[in-house]
């Protein structure tokens, strides 16, 4: 598991136009549907939801965006984090917490710290599936909302997904904002 640092900050440090005119929007997981999952008690994959408490904290949670606190509740469950069904919405481990989350901090964006960690960037098309020439390898110190941003303006990409450069495992989803 990746181990973002603690992040609380409301400064709204992270523009949505680093390099790219594209307005896009950046979230962990959608709070509703987690909220049905939870009140469900069984996960994505089927498995029953075990919560437990944190002990150590520095679990990245991908319902805020932060790192847990020890104390927390917490649980790790299968997601499946794609808006569509097909054979690339596969469904994989993350870390939330089982209250009621408020979601991140500052909405539609990564806290800095996040921001600036190595990543995955693993773009899909509107086929639904991997771009796999498009991936990219992001180091530490970068922006990812930048790269995230570049990859966007292509039309061939609708959801960039932020993945952990060692396990793969999801950690945020972008995509264009709605116009409003
Ligand atoms: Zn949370």
């Amino acid at each position: 598991m990746p181990a973002p640092s603690e992040s609380r900050q409301h400064d709204g440090a992270i523009g949505l136009h680093i390099v790219s005119m594209t307005d896009i929007e950046i979230q962990g997981i959608d709070s509703s549907a987690l909220a049905r999952v939870l009140d469900r008690g069984i996960d994505s994959g089927g498995n029953p939801i075990e919560p437990f408490t944190d002990s150590d904290g520095s679990w990245p949670l991908r319902c805020c965006l932060v790192d847990s606190q020890s104390g927390d509740r917490i649980a790790i469950i299968a997601w499946s984090p794609l808006p569509w069904r097909g054979a690339y919405a596969e469904t994989g481990p993350i870390v939330v917490h089982v209250g009621h989350c408020s979601g991140p901090s500052v909405k539609g964006r990564l806290p800095p710290e996040l921001d600036a960690q190595p990543m995955t960037l693993r773009p899909y098309g509107p086929d639904h599936r991997i771009a796999y020439n498009k991936v990219r390898h992001v180091p530490g110190g970068a922006s990812l909302t930048a790269h995230v941003g570049e990859l966007l303006e292509d039309q061939g990409i609708e959801i960039v997904h932020g993945r952990n450069v060692t396990g793969g495992c999801f950690s945020f989803q972008a995509s264009r904002a709605q116009r409003r």
